[in-house]
């Protein structure tokens, strides 16, 4: 059922109809079944999420995103600029997954798993109500004189948002630099690391900002994933609706009013009092709902209260309310699922052949060849780069194939640290007598302790015989 007006469609629920003033979000607690499970739910990912830069795998950091050095390691695998492409392939498949869980489920990562969500309504709400009270305790103090008690509590909860923001921060860093840089800029003096503290100084900002200033606009105005529900949904989707066949029309009724009369929903508005996007779901699918399921357990609340069914308000899909039909999985989310394992394959047999050492060989730009002083061989001069994959420091040296081929390092391969690259140039130099032609193939080993690392080829220029 639809709100008569419609005008909840003609503006952002927490911004006033004139557009020009913020509605405060209030919201209430209700400590409800759902509730308990997100908390649980939640408090596994923040432990993972704060645990998960100083958890090593293969001497690497569990998940690491240095885009500064374009270093990137996940679960110990290490992925070097090189590795480009398969990068691409793995956005390819999460943006694939996003499409099929959300038609699926909706919404419901915003609400369960997403940072923003988490960090506002379990860490920074949490504290808000244990300085400032409940929802009601929280307007009035907002609406009140400036008094000693409110200078103290408002001091008291941002000096907690602001330490709170700032350890995020080092967590968000550590992500980016990896924990042991992080570990440094702390332990070790200012002087040294005065970028790395200055990034501190602003990302802890902006937390602060996020989560005490712009709240809940963050999913309502500024993630662009809200947005795209209307195209992902269907009529088979299981997202949080309100049941408005069973709940209209809707109505003060008594006890045991005969439920055939009127619907169940007895319009307390609680399912509105915890939302905390300020929707109410009793309108349809909203671009501002995150799937945190609150209005689901307030509902339940006072259908117990008045002797009716639970799940007023639920997980339901348009077919299920409109018709009654139990949930199916449509041909479009098996394509979906097809189509993440196919790409997944793919991923995972390009992950399998890639070798330890990643080698780019160019013959040097603006060159062409030498003739040398014995004058019986011939020279072409090349650059090299390699990047060590693994988690282990490697020593390596570059060995031409094939009789009459030698090599001649200007610039020798030294050890190569994890994770680094190197660049290196050297001259192959051939008999002339073995010259078929201008340009021909030659044939490069990367070994290390005798182990082929990669074979490479090239081309080669001389004046043929
Ligand atoms: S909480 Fe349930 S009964 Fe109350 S207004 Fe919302 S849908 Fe109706
Ligand atoms: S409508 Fe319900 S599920 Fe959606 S944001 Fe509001 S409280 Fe959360």
């Amino acid at each position: 059922m639809v709100d008569k007006t419609s005008s909840y469609k003609d503006h952002v629920s927490t911004i006033t109809e004139d557009g020009k003033g913020r509605k405060w979000m209030y919201p209430k607690l209700i400590k409800g079944k759902l509730y308990i499970l997100r908390n649980i739910f939640a408090g596994a990912l923040l432990t993972l999420l704060f645990a998960g830069p100083f958890i090593k795998v293969n001497g690497e950091q569990l998940i690491l995103l240095n885009i500064l050095e374009r270093r990137f390691a996940f679960f110990g695998v290490i992925f070097v600029p090189q590795d480009f492409y398969l990068f691409v392939l793995g956005t390819l498949i999460f943006i694939v997954f996003i499409v099929l869980f959300t038609s699926l489920f909706g919404r419901v990562f915003c609400g369960w798993a997403c940072p923003q969500t988490i960090f506002m309504e379990m860490v920074f709400r949490r504290i808000e109500r244990w300085i400032e009270g409940d929802a009601k305790q929280q307007k009035k103090l907002d609406n009140g004189p400036m008094t000693t008690e409110k200078i103290l509590k408002k001091t008291s909860k941002h000096f907690l948002f602001l330490l709170i923001s700032f350890l995020i921060s080092n967590i968000f860093l550590s992500y980016i630099i990896g924990s042991d840089q992080l570990i440094q800029i702390i332990t070790e003096p200012l002087a040294g690391h005065v970028t790395g503290f200055i990034s501190i100084c602003i990302f802890t900002f902006v937390f602060y900002i996020v989560f005490s200033k712009i709240r809940e606009l963050v999913c309502t105005m500024v993630c662009p994933y809200g947005r795209l529900q209307g195209v992902l949904l269907d009529s088979n989707s299981m997202i949080v609706a309100y049941d408005y066949v069973r709940g209209e029309p809707r109505g003060k009724r008594k006890r045991e009013a005969e439920p055939d009369v009127i619907g169940d929903c007895v319009d307390c508005g609680l399912c509105v009092d915890v939302c905390p996007t300020g929707i109410d779901i009793r309108n349809g699918t909203q671009m501002e709902c995150i799937n945190c399921t609150l209005c689901i357990d307030a509902c339940d609340m006072v259908m117990k209260k008045i002797n009716r069914p639970k799940r007023l308000i639920g997980f339901f899909s348009d077919e299920h309310i409109t018709n009654r039909k139990q949930f199916t999985v449509g041909r479009r989310i098996y394509s979906y699922a097809a189509l993440i394992l196919i790409l997944s394959a793919i991923l995972s047999f390009l992950i399998l052949r890639r070798t330890d050492i990643e080698t780019t060989i160019l013959r040097a730009s603006g060159t062409l060849y030498q003739m040398r002083d014995d004058g019986t061989t011939v020279s072409n001069l090349y650059n090299a780069e390699f990047y060590n994959r693994t988690s282990q420091s490697i020593k390596f040296q570059v060995v031409p194939q094939g009789s009459g081929t030698q090599i001649q390092y200007i610039t020798k391969p030294e050890e190569l640290k994890k994770g680094a690259s190197m660049k290196i140039t050297f001259f192959i130099i051939q008999d002339i007598k073995n010259i078929k032609s201008y340009k021909s193939d030659i044939k490069l080993q990367v070994l290390s302790a005798g182990k082929v690392l990669e074979n490479i080829e090239t081309t080669f220029i001389a004046p043929p015989n």
